[in-house]
């Protein structure tokens, strides 16, 4: 039994005060949700602060990056160790925007999720197609290779404390979402690519979708066997919003 894990992630959106102020909102609101593990992803200058309002509400801490070294001469990093210190439980890694932004490869994801495994910290592992891929039929190519390479130092014990989140580019910050049976067809792939590394710990492992989820969507996603968790953007930043989507009820019945 996967339990479902919805993670906010605030992008370089938030100051202290305004996550703070997310927060205090924000809580209220999920109190007493059984069997969903809620995350927040605020930017590192937050972290510290959100973690401390977050002590004891079985929210948990994530970051949004992570360096594949434990320490060094590396000007504007942040490490595991210091993710640790502060209380983050997980961390994404290997997000599109960092990819195409930064340059960042496969290699450098895989890096980065072995230090965190080995740090006590979840990676969210990213991927997911561009529009052109896509559209040239290469998306599964493409999903398939950067769930083989990204997670190619993670040992099958610790299969379980990995999330894979899809995340179709095209998807994001877009408003436009892969339709729940689109994106369930990949998350499978995605599974049988786990199974291939994993066997059958593949079972065990959270694909989150990523892309445009909002309130009045995120129901028909969860509903498909395969989609795990969502990984929110935009819709994460309001906690009213956030708070809908942490709870995935059906459009009819949402608060
Ligand atoms: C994201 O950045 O991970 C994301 C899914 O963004 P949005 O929800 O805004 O599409």
């Amino acid at each position: 039994m996967r339990v479902p894990l919805m993670a906010a992630n605030w992008k370089m959106h938030k100051t202290v005060g305004e996550a703070l102020a997310f927060v205090e909102a924000f809580l209220p609101r999920v109190r007493g949700v059984d069997g969903i593990e809620i995350v927040l992803a605020p930017p590192f200058t937050a972290l510290d602060r959100t973690g401390e309002a977050l002590a004891g509400s079985g929210v948990a801490l994530a970051a949004q990056d992570c360096h594949a070294e434990r320490f060094g001469a590396f000007t504007g990093e942040i490490s595991a160790t210091m993710l640790e210190d502060l209380g983050c439980t997980y961390a994404i890694v290997g997000h599109s925007e960092r990819r195409t932004l930064c340059g960042e490869t496969d290699t450098e994801v895989a890096g980065k999720a072995a230090t965190l495994l080995r740090h006590g910290i979840r990676p969210i592992v990213c991927v997911g197609e561009s529009l052109t891929e896509r559209e040239e039929g290469r998306a599964f190519d493409r999903v398939g290779e950067q769930v083989d390479k990204s997670l190619a130092s993670v040992p099958a014990d610790k299969a379980s404390e990995i999330v894979v989140a899809y995340e179709p580019i095209w998807a994001i910050g877009t408003g436009r979402t892969a339709s729940p049976a689109d994106a369930q067809e990949m998350h499978a792939f995605v599974r049988e690519c786990l199974a291939k590394r994993f066997g059958d710990g593949a079972h065990g492992v959270r694909i989150q979708y990523g892309g445009s989820v909002k309130p009045e969507n995120v129901y028909a996603l969860m509903a498909q066997p395969d989609i795990d968790g969502a990984l929110v953007g935009g819709a994460s930043l309001d906690p009213e919003s956030f708070a809908k989507i942490v709870c995935f009820a059906p459009p009819e019945e949402s608060p």
